[in-house]
């Protein structure tokens, strides 16, 4: 079984809509693929569509932003009833503050580069999800940076006068709100380094004790010592680890099935959701 348990479509940042998602997963040989886009679920219905008839398994789900002192924490949510109003209402909170952050942002960047609010926002599936990526195309399309990679390297990086934070919640809270909603937390990319500070122990920890289920710890952005450092506290908290390309279509280099999640590790996360898998 090849279970890749963390992608994104058109409806976030991915470049692949939830139908071309499913195909190219099934090209790549996945078994499963996990749809995660940042902060909705509205890819649900037509990734579920595409998946029925390309018989692909699908587990749907989201990633919610969070934030601990400053640094960005990404957690996954798995098969969570996206009906239940507490996460429904936190994730369109997040929405709005993703959409009034980005708003700030592209006013900062339009300054000093040729773009435009109209144009980033035309890049994301809705205003509400548009993210740093979409103002990286926007910065492409202009003819600023060559790709993504340059512009995230330039004015989008964390650490600029560009950047505008996200108002989003607590890690804790989110875990606990994905818990009340039926849904399975796992923490993604964790100690990926590359992105920033990442979260000491302790609130991995404190994560933990609200009932997140997994750590993810086979991710590109991991070097090895993450990776190990990963499977130490997982082992150390009792839970287990998953692997996960989180493709992008062409927005990132990431594969479809680079890494993988354990099948016994798939079929103890899906029993904890409140939803079935496709
Ligand atoms: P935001 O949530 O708007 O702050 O943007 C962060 C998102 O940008 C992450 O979820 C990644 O998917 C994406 N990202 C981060 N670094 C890069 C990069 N170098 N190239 C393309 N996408 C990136
Ligand atoms: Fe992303
Ligand atoms: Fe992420
Ligand atoms: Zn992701």
């Amino acid at each position: 079984m090849r279970i890749d348990l963390h992608t994104h479509s058109t409806f976030s940042d991915g470049t692949d809509t939830p139908a071309q998602l499913v195909a190219a997963a099934r090209a790549a040989g996945l078994d499963v693929v996990g749809l995660m886009d940042h902060d909705t679920t509205a890819g649900w219905q037509e990734a579920a569509q595409a998946a029925r008839a390309a018989g692909v398994r699908l587990v749907r789900g989201t990633e919610i932003s969070t934030m601990w002192q400053g640094r960005s924490v990404h957690l996954l949510s798995l098969l969570q009833d996206p009906t239940e109003p507490g996460l429904a209402q936190l994730l369109h909170r997040n929405q709005t503050s993703r959409e009034r952050r980005a708003r700030q942002m592209v006013e900062r960047l339009a300054a000093d580069y040729p773009i435009t609010w109209q144009d980033v926002a035309a890049r994301a599936g809705n205003p509400q999800t548009v993210g740093r990526p979409h103002m990286a195309d926007a910065l492409v399309a202009a003819g600023v940076f060559p790709d993504r990679d340059a512009a995230f390297a330039g004015p989008l990086s964390g650490r600029g006068p560009y950047y505008v934070r996200l108002d989003v919640p607590d890690p804790v809270d989110a875990v606990a709100a994905v818990r009340a909603a039926g849904g399975v937390p796992v923490l993604a990319h964790p100690f990926a380094a590359v992105r920033g500070p990442v979260l000491p122990d302790d609130v991995v920890r404190a994560m933990a004790a609200a009932g997140l289920a997994a750590l993810e710890a086979d991710h590109r952005d991991h070097d090895p010592a993450a990776r190990a450092h990963a499977r130490a506290l997982a082992a150390q908290l009792g839970l287990p680890v998953t692997g996960s390309s989180d493709y992008h279509g062409t927005g990132k280099p990431n594969r479809l099935g680079e890494n993988l999640t354990a099948p016994e590790v798939f079929e103890a996360l899906v029993a904890q959701g409140a939803v079935a898998v496709v």
